[in-house]
């Protein structure tokens, strides 16, 4: 078995293929070559990191998505979507040869996926998806069309959140497996976004016909399968939130250290000092809590949601801030497309509003503290009994 530091070198390995005049015309091309998805795979990295299971496989989820943002913000994006939906979809629903081959297809490479949940009228409401799966000569009518979908423009397969046809119930939800190159299926264009450029975010229309074992998984439960895997997507965007500030503190440290004002170094300015060292204690603070939730979820072989969606939410905020301040000690420089925050203070911010916005989290959140505490909600019974005001004796006057 390869340890963890085998498993980042090996990326850091893959990864030396490239170098910044690449990431830089992904950037520019707004798309990323499929190949390097492709490449991660035939490196064996997929496997790599699924090899001990979906929960047991965390450590080197967080790895990848730390060393691969380092790279590129857009090739992190697009991975993720390719190995923690597809991947993980398959992985935990796939049965029957095509589906359990397209698996394989999936781990070494040669099949490169993407999620497609969002639609007009339904983003932070999946409940509210119009995508319709209606069961015909022995397999499914897909029709839909499905929006803000990452690296449909690179993709081979997209996983699809459809409503069944006559649902006995509003949720009534499915998962299907669409491919991009189908009879029916046109990826209409794509979104001028603000950051994260090296990943296409694109629109696809299909009416499409297919076989009965595109469904994956039992029918009716989409919206619970997709909600889990949806977890997986969160700790990743945490990963590589949490990596992306590393990279932005170590930055402006070392510029603050190298850059004179007279004769003093900005490092040696007092409210510089401070403000780099809040950055890093808040930053140490959101890597152990990382560290923390991976742990406890590779041992109770559980996603613990409410805790994740806790840290996706406090993480997306800090990163954001910690990037902003960084940018602020690096003065004008910060601001121009020489250095690298401007960039990653775009591409961090879609952390706020992907995989789950900050307000759908913050009631998740809330939804786990709404809940029976014996021995908090007796005390504030007992208090609110004794809650009146001292009896104060006034004089005569
Ligand atoms: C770059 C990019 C890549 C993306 N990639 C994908 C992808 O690969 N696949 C995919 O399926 N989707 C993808 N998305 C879509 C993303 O998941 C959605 O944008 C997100 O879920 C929010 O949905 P919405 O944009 O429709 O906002 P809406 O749901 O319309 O929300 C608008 C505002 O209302 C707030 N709001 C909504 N509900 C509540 C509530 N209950 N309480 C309080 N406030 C609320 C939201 O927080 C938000 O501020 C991507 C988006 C972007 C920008």
């Amino acid at each position: 078995m390869i340890s963890e530091s085998d498993f980042r070198a090996q990326i850091r390995d893959m990864l030396s293929a490239y170098d910044e005049k690449d990431f830089e015309r992904w950037e520019q091309e707004r798309h990323l070559p499929r190949a390097v998805p492709a490449a991660l795979g035939a490196a064996g990295l997929f496997r790599r990191r699924w090899e001990h299971g979906p929960e047991g496989g965390l450590p080197r989820l967080v790895a990848m998505c730390q060393e691969l943002c380092q790279a590129s913000s857009g090739l992190a994006l697009a991975t993720m979507g390719h190995s923690e939906i597809f991947i993980g979809a398959l992985h935990w629903l796939a049965g029957g040869p095509r589906q359990l081959g397209l698996l394989e297809e999936a781990l070494d490479g040669r099949a490169i996926g993407c999620f497609g949940a969002t639609e007009e009228q339904s983003g932070s409401n999946l409940v509210n998806v119009q995508t319709t799966a209606v069961a015909e000569d022995g397999g499914w009518r897909l029709t839909g069309r499905k929006r803000f979908i990452s690296n449909v423009g690179r993709a081979d397969y997209m996983v699809v959140l459809a409503r069944m046809d006559s649902p006995s119930h509003v949720a009534d939800l499915s998962l299907f497996l669409l491919p991009l190159d189908h009879p029916g299926v046109s990826v209409d264009g794509f979104f001028e976004t603000m950051g994260l450029h090296a990943c296409d975010v694109g629109q696809v229309t299909f009416d499409a016909k297919l076989p009965a074992d595109a469904l994956l998984g039992n029918r009716g439960i989409g919206l619970l399968y997709a909600t889990h895997l949806l977890q997986f997507e969160r700790l990743a965007i945490c990963a590589q939130l949490i990596g992306t500030a590393d990279v932005a503190l170590r930055l402006a440290v070392a510029y603050a250290r190298r850059r004179s004002l007279g004769e003093q170094r900005v490092m040696d300015k007092q409210a510089v000092r401070h403000r780099l060292a809040a950055c890093r204690a808040e930053l140490w603070n959101l890597e152990s809590r990382l560290e923390h939730l991976v742990a406890g979820a590779q041992r109770d072989r559980r996603m613990p949601a409410h805790e994740i969606s806790a840290l996706k939410l406090t993480a997306g905020e800090s990163v954001c801030r910690i990037i902003d301040t960084t940018m602020q000690i690096l003065g004008a420089r910060g601001y121009t497309r020489n250095f690298p925050l401007e960039r990653l203070w775009r591409d961090a911010r879609l952390s706020r509003l992907g995989g789950g916005t900050d307000e759908v989290l913050s009631d998740m959140v809330a939804s786990g503290l709404d809940r029976h505490d014996p021995h908090f909600d007796d005390l504030v019974s007992r208090l609110r009994t004794s809650d009146l005001p001292h009896i104060t004796v006034m004089d005569g006057n």
